[in-house]
């Protein structure tokens, strides 16, 4: 009879406790077709699981309307925080509206959603990321044709990867040093549109082109295949950012001068941390604040690292990034 009463009590004491319902996260991706994000999504995934989230994850694959959409279709099934990697982030501000009216709090990862009540901020120091690929080109060469390669115009990174890179070159150009003969930016960060420009600014000028100030891996790709149809890869100096493995490989082989790695992992994994703080109400630790035009955003930014020939064991390799058997393959 004691038995039966105190697994009667039992039972009356589970269904009256709260049922914890799962965190529910969506993750609204401007474009998986880029290797970076994969990783991005991988590493962000497996952390927001192990802590006991639902991660939904969708790629706009470039799309300004399909990742309005897909950010929609979230906000309907009722997730708890949303994590948006804006293909264009000046255009999120009502979505976002529509967001915090039901609720959900909002993540702009990598890039700044701006001019919207997004509740936090993560990315790595992007300015810095541009004043490292400068500095790693100019402290070979400082002088000569230079040819700036922006990326996509609507990512707010790209603008910041250009401020950095102007930190170091402004001063050369006003020296007298350094001639920039031309300046194009690369729509959605398409390998093939960088080639396209690079191509057209080789035609323009004779192929005088000493430098090319590329911001990431997947543009300076394409140039390096423009470069390479001239016979000129390898003689061109030429930055990137992402580690990706061609890019890495191409740092190996002399085409590209150089790389800056990012460690994904600690920025999935932070953030997966602070969109489940977020979800719970829990007070966040961050170290920065930014005005993305709304708002003062706290923010969390990492350190970029610059990467050539000479420290790739000991950063990418070492971390686990890329296999060394993948990096230097026969
Ligand atoms: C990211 C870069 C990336 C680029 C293209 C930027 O916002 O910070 O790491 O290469 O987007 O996807």
């Amino acid at each position: 009879m004691r038995v039966l009463l105190s697994v009667m009590i039992g039972c009356i004491a589970l269904i009256s406790s709260p049922v914890m319902a799962k965190v529910k996260i969506g993750m609204a991706i401007d474009d998986l077709r880029l290797e970076r994000w994969q990783k991005d999504r991988d590493y962000f995934v497996a952390k927001a699981e192990a802590l006991g989230a639902k991660v939904y994850v969708q790629s706009a694959n470039g799309n300004e309307t399909t990742q309005i959409s897909q950010i929609e279709n979230m906000i309907a099934r009722g997730v708890d925080v949303l994590v948006i990697i804006p293909y264009n982030g000046e255009v999120l501000g009502n979505v976002v509206k529509e967001a915090k009216r039901d609720g959900i709090k909002v993540i702009s990862y990598d890039r700044l959603i701006k001019n919207a009540d997004i509740d936090l901020y993560v990315s790595f120091d992007n300015e810095k990321v541009g004043e490292i690929q400068a500095t790693a080109l100019t402290s070979i060469k400082d002088n000569g044709n230079f040819f700036m390669m922006g990326g996509s115009p609507v990512d707010n990174n790209a603008h910041l990867f250009r401020k950095g890179q102007m930190n170091v070159i402004q001063p050369l150009v006003d020296a007298g040093k350094i001639n920039i003969v031309g300046d194009q930016w690369v729509d959605s960060w398409l390998a093939e549109n960088a080639l396209k420009i690079m191509e057209n600014a080789l035609t323009a000028n004779d192929n005088n082109i000493d430098v090319v100030v590329a911001s990431n891996d997947s543009t300076a790709g394409g140039a390096i295949q423009a470069l390479e149809a001239q016979g000129l890869s390898g003689k061109v100096l030429i930055s990137g950012q992402d580690a990706e493995i061609a890019a890495v490989r191409r740092v190996v082989a002399g085409t590209q001068t150089m790389t800056v790695y990012k460690p994904i992992s600690n920025l999935a994994e932070k953030s997966a941390e602070l969109a489940f703080a977020l979800a719970k109400g829990e007070t966040l630790n961050t170290t920065a604040e930014i005005d993305n035009g709304f708002k003062t955003v706290p923010s969390y930014l990492l350190e970029p690292i610059a990467v050539d020939k000479s420290n790739i064991d000991a950063t990418i390799i070492a971390d686990g990034y890329h296999s060394k058997a993948d990096v230097y393959q026969k």
